[in-house]
């Protein structure tokens, strides 16, 4: 202090060298700062000091005590007090008397010259410990006891220097409990110390074993040593329910921490299993089911109340001696789950410690909706992937399946165009042979001797020319169907050519009877076209017309030409066809099933050649027909103009002389079969 003052003179009188307003301005400063900042108290207590002991029995970091004290020095707090305490741990829970009037003298030494205020002592051996030396140590003082479960003891003290709280613990609560929650166990043992806590929970069980119907044993295992202890388990049938009683040693008098008792008895008699309950809050770290008790903090908070007013001047006789009854039910969850033990029969109040809490419950639920919704997703994945497996066999099935069609398919076409071709050239020697003989008859190098002959080989040629029409179509058919099929496209005055295959059968319609009108719009139309093909379609249409109508009927070929298409139409008065059949006629192999069309011959390949026939000249084709009326065929190209400006310069078949074979051919199906 004097050095600093020292140095402060130092800097003084460097300062006194600096000019008059220099030490102004820092005069100014020091007013401003201590205006608006002043300096703070050096003390922050003003109050009475009190000196005050404190007497426990125990040794240090005792779980009870260190929360009595806790509570102690939260509550005697007062402005008008400033407590300064001493704490002795008296260390004399194993009551020998030599020790403990050896801690008296060397108490009477210590505090010869000491003069205490107040005297709190806080447990029934540190009561009992100030009955006997307290006077001689402390003289006359004030006192106020904790921790006290023996309440009768108090009786022996003089009201006027004793009040204080009476433990009042309620062990037969947490008894009730334990034979509820074990209805099946035959057997509880009761750990005990050989502190007066235990000695009053054990007479306690024993005063009430007598009202409690049940067969229950109860083994009162009493020691301070653990190692004691655990021997004595060791000898004890399991599966066993416990009841912690207070604190254990090792044989040398250290304390053993609260987790390793329970370990150590978990160990014992290989009851890993078994139930342990206490009446120790140090225990509800470690793992067991729970117990009843008494706050320490509480009930030093109640220790310090009383003290204050008793250091304030309240005479210890007028304040009544409260009794702490503020107990409370602690349980651990996880153990409750573990042994079982269902939360409806705990009592009300009680304290569940790890109870998953709400904010845990929602982890839990997002896992598990996590979870299932994985699980969901990996379903899904497995489902589409079997699905796109299933649908790639299946395609890779159908595709097979597909391509063995195309290649049956195939073959069948091929085989039709063999056959048609191997049936073509035996029936062509026959019809040749035929008109052979019917050029010799018709020469008269041959006579028949039955005229009817005549009409036979008729009958057989007749017949000759519908198969090979049959033939013929189906040749075409299959080549078409297999893209062989091209036209030959000329420069022609289409009308010339239609015209042209009308008129040439203009002969065999007046043989049936049957009117045939040919019409047009146009007398000129050039355009490329297949004048084959052309034939075929029109003699189709016409034959089939020819077959429909009846004698005295009428065909009418009619012509209209635009600039961009040429309709040409076949339309007759015969018998119709049915509305629903109009579409279908068009399909390869179809006839229509009425009376009217039965007896008429053919095998329905006729329309479906057209079409494809049309179609390669990239027309269309359609019917408008009413039943029992007649008829219109008509098909429409598209008029194109001609690659080259060359006109064809062949002729036309049916200018032919055979031409009219070609008739005979196609208007076979008209002639009635033998
Ligand atoms: P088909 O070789 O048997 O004549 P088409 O394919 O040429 O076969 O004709 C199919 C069917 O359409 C015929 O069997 C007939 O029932 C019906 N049909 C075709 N043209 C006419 C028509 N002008 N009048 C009535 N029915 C017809």
């Amino acid at each position: 202090m004097y050095k600093n003052l020292k140095i402060l003179t130092r800097r003084h009188s460097k300062l006194s060298g600096l000019k008059l307003n220099h030490s102004l301005f820092l005069l100014i400063l020091f007013i401003f700062v201590n205006i608006f900042c002043p300096s703070k108290p050096i003390s922050a207590f003003t109050g009475q000091v009190k000196n005050i002991l404190v007497l426990t029995s125990y040794e240090q970091n005792e779980y009870w005590e260190t929360n009595v004290l806790k509570g102690l020095y939260e509550s005697l707090k007062d402005e008008n007090i400033e407590p300064i305490y001493k704490v002795e741990y008296l260390a004399i829970s194993n009551e020998d008397k030599k020790y403990t009037d050896a801690q008296g003298e060397l108490l009477t030494l210590k505090y010869k010259n000491t003069k205490f205020d107040l005297v709190i002592v806080i447990d029934d051996e540190a009561l009992t410990f100030f009955s006997t030396h307290g006077k001689n140590i402390f003289g006359e003082v004030p006192v106020v006891y904790g921790g006290i479960n023996s309440a009768g003891k108090l009786f022996r003290f003089p009201y006027n220097t004793y009040t204080g709280v009476v433990e009042h613990y309620n062990i037969n609560s947490l008894i009730d409990l334990m034979l509820r929650a074990h209805s099946n166990v035959e057997q509880i043992n009761v750990i005990l110390n050989n502190s007066a806590f235990s000695s009053t929970v054990e007479s306690d069980i024993k005063s009430s074993l007598a009202y409690w119907s049940t067969n229950v044993k109860f083994n009162f295992i009493k020691d301070d040593y653990l190692e004691n202890i655990s021997s004595k388990l060791k000898e004890l049938p399991s599966p066993q329910v416990h009841l912690l009683v207070g604190n254990f040693k090792t044989k040398d008098n250290f304390l053993i921490p609260y987790g390793d008792v329970i370990t150590t008895i978990k160990n014992c008699s290989d009851c890993s299993d078994c139930s342990i309950y206490s009446t120790n809050g140090g225990y509800f770290d470690s793992n067991i089911i729970g117990g009843y008790v008494l706050s320490g903090t509480e009930h030093g908070k109640i220790l310090g109340k009383l003290a204050l007013r008793v250091l304030k001047g309240e005479a210890p006789k007028s304040i009544h001696p409260v009794h702490d009854t503020g107990g409370m039910f602690v349980f651990n969850y996880y153990e409750l789950v573990k042994s079982k033990i269902s939360q409806n029969i705990l009592p009300q109040n009680s304290v569940i410690k790890n109870q998953p809490t709400f904010n845990s419950n929602i982890f839990y639920t997002t896992m598990i909706v996590l979870g299932i919704l994985i699980v969901i997703c990996i379903i899904i994945i497995i489902y589409q992937t079997n699905e796109k497996v299933r649908s790639i066999t299946r395609i890779n099935y159908e595709k097979k399946r597909y391509e063995e069609v195309i290649k049956y398919d195939k073959m069948k076409t091929e085989f039709l165009a063999n056959i048609s071709h191997e049936l073509r050239t035996p029936l062509n020697v026959m019809l040749s042979g035929l008109q052979l003989l019917e050029m010799h008859k018709t020469k008269g190098d041959i006579t028949f001797k039955d005229p009817s002959l005549v009409e036979k080989a008729f009958y057989v040629k007749q017949n000759g020319y519908r198969l090979l029409r049959l033939i013929n179509n189906l040749i075409d058919v299959t080549k078409i169907d297999s893209g062989f099929f091209h036209l030959q496209l000329e420069t022609r005055n289409i009308i010339e050519v239609v015209e042209g295959i009308t008129l040439s059968i203009a002969e065999y319609m007046d043989q049936r009877g049957i009117n045939l009108v040919f019409d047009t719009n146009e007398e000129e139309l050039y355009m490329p076209v297949d004048s084959d093909k052309i034939e075929r379609i029109m003699l189709n249409l016409l034959s089939n017309a020819a077959k429909f109508t009846p004698e005295s009927g009428t065909i009418l070929v009619n012509m209209d030409c635009s600039k961009y298409s040429v309709k040409i139409s076949v339309k007759d008065n015969g018998i119709g066809i049915p509305k629903g059949m109009q579409k279908e006629i068009f399909n390869r192999f179809t006839q229509v099933d009425s009376s009217l069309h039965k007896n008429k011959q053919g095998s329905g390949i006729g329309l479906s050649l057209v079409k494809s026939l049309v179609e390669l000249h990239k027309g269309s084709i359609y019917v408008v027909s009413t039943e029992g009326k007649g008829s219109t065929f008509t098909f429409e190209l598209p008029v194109t103009m001609p690659q080259d400006s060359e006109v064809a310069t062949t002729s036309l078949d049916i200018e032919n002389p055979n031409y009219n074979e070609k008739i005979v051919l196609e208007f076979s199906d008209l002639n009635e079969s033998m």
